[in-house]
């Protein structure tokens, strides 16, 4: 479900990043190179949206590296379709394993993973409901999220991928923290005011909410949130819309390639990009953040692959390949 929010996001209009300049046409020019070096499994929408959305746009020069070549340029960072796939509640490295060195630019770096809502939440209705402040309004301290048709649920999905996106990250030399693990230590929440200091507090290079969305069956694909322009009380996003903007592009792409899926077929604009306003988590942030919706719950196919634990692995791998190339790694 959209995270902290019962509101519907902004109209189309608005919410829609950069209709006449969608992220992956500022790549165009790199398109024979991504073509040259995609897997086979490579999803299909990437070229073929580059490919037809990139006229007229090559005289800009890109203005981000293309996920899909930064990452397949990283030799340690295997892609979906070269690796096997890992056995069910496989963790992207064997327990054991020592962690490689960390690359270069990725040493000393501080990466928050925030599961989104909590699985203790269905229980504590009285706590979540209570109205805190996000600078510009006051909203639910946190919500339930949603659920799928057979009953897994959002906080679940949450907090699965991002242990598996934790260990992805640790792998690579990086400093993890998590914003809660639910269980008797978070019977509920955190609040969203809370989710957002704790990014702050640990000075995190760049910070994701992990997310699962819950609208009607037939409405597919992922979506990256992006902060708005906010000013208000707590609330002052001038800083981070830019490099948050390049962190949500890296995971993108590196998510479509990854796991296979399409951007949203609902909102975006098929860009699997959306920039919103009414997000405590993004507006009381001083960090890189966004969020991710990695499908939708109330669909049977995406519900199928939420539910896959080697689907999330395949998740998981895409948003620390998308945080592994904003940071330089
Ligand atoms: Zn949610």
């Amino acid at each position: 479900m959209r995270y902290d929010e019962s509101s519907p996001p902004l109209p189309e209009s608005s919410t829609s990043v950069s209709p006449d300049r969608p992220w992956y046409a500022r790549r165009s020019t790199l398109v024979v190179a991504a073509a040259a070096i995609a897997p086979a499994a490579l999803a299909g929408w990437v070229l073929t949206e580059v490919l037809s959305g990139g006229a007229g746009d090559d005289s800009r020069p890109p203005r981000i590296v293309m996920p899909l070549a930064a990452s397949a340029a990283v030799p340690s960072a295997p892609s979906a379709s070269a690796a096997p796939t890992p056995a069910p509640g496989a963790s992207a490295a064997p327990a054991g394993t020592p962690a490689p060195a960390a690359a270069k630019g990725l040493a000393g770096r501080t990466v928050v993973i925030d599961p989104g809502h909590n699985t203790g939440n269905f229980k504590h209705t009285t706590e979540i409901n209570r109205q805190v402040d996000i600078g510009t309004n006051r909203k639910e301290c946190d919500t339930t999220g949603t659920t799928t048709n057979s009953g897994y649920m959002e906080a679940e999905f949450s907090m699965d991928v991002s242990r598996r996106l934790r260990t992805a990250l640790e792998a690579k030399g990086l400093k993890v923290l998590l914003t809660h693990e639910a269980g008797k230590e978070r019977p509920f929440g955190p609040c969203i005011d809370e989710r957002a200091r704790i990014g702050n507090e640990a000075a995190a290079d760049a910070v994701v909410s992990v997310h699962a969305d819950g609208v009607s069956a037939g409405s597919r694909g992922f979506h990256v949130i992006l902060p708005a322009k906010v000013k208000g009380g707590g609330a002052d996003t001038a800083k981070i819309i830019e490099p948050s903007r390049q962190l949500g592009e890296r995971i993108a792409g590196n998510f479509a390639r990854t796991t296979g899926s399409a951007p949203a077929n609902y909102l975006g604009s098929g860009t699997g990009l959306v920039v919103r306003d009414d997000l405590g988590g993004l507006n009381l942030s001083t960090r890189p953040k966004v969020f991710i919706e990695c499908g939708n719950m109330r669909d049977a196919k995406d519900a199928a692959q939420l539910s896959s634990p080697e689907w999330r692995q395949k998740a998981a791998q895409g948003i620390a390949d998308g945080i592994v190339g904003f940071l330089g790694g």
